[in-house]
């Protein structure tokens, strides 16, 4: 990934983190994916007074690109003080992860102003992941498979309008 396209991200994320909904915790939490077709969707963690119904920024952002049709993240970003995602959200973001998925960790430090940033992987934050595929509940790289049907969908609907 180019400097341009990871400022991008972690922009995207922190202008998420201001439309945080967190009146509770007061910890806004920022993130946004970037998809393999390169757009980015943002998302912020949405409190609920019954606390067990907040949702965090990772899976937001997330639910966010699938909305838009997409379902191959090739970044995700999350930003705060000392974030980290959560068990759930490590889940969640494997579900449409490769093994080469990059996950961008961005601490803003206890004034809000410091940027330091962490990059791993989405697959090294949860060791031992239950993986979809490999319990066989997927095909083999699902997402490869949707861009075959849909190029394969493309051409024969291309082929009638060249005759
Ligand atoms: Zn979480």
């Amino acid at each position: 990934m180019n400097k341009k396209t990871v400022r991008a991200l972690i922009e995207a994320a922190k202008r998420a983190r201001l439309k945080a909904y967190c009146p509770y915790s007061r910890y806004p939490i920022g993130a946004a994916v970037l998809t393999d077709s390169g757009r980015i969707f943002p998302g912020a963690n949405v409190e609920n007074a019954s606390y067990g119904l907040t949702i965090c920024g990772e899976r937001t952002a997330v639910a966010n690109a699938v909305t838009h049709g997409e379902k191959s993240l090739t970044a995700v970003c999350v930003v705060g003080k000392s974030p980290r995602p959560c068990g759930a959200c490590r889940q969640f973001m494997i579900e449409f992860s490769t093994k080469d998925t990059w996950l961008y960790i961005v601490d803003l430090g206890g004034d809000g102003r410091r940027e330091s940033v962490n990059r791993t992987r989405v697959f090294a934050m949860l060791p031992g992941a239950f993986d979809p595929l490999e319990a066989g509940l997927l095909p083999r790289n699902p997402t490869n498979l949707l861009k075959r049907r849909s190029r394969k969908g493309a051409k024969r609907r291309a082929r009638p309008a060249r005759r």
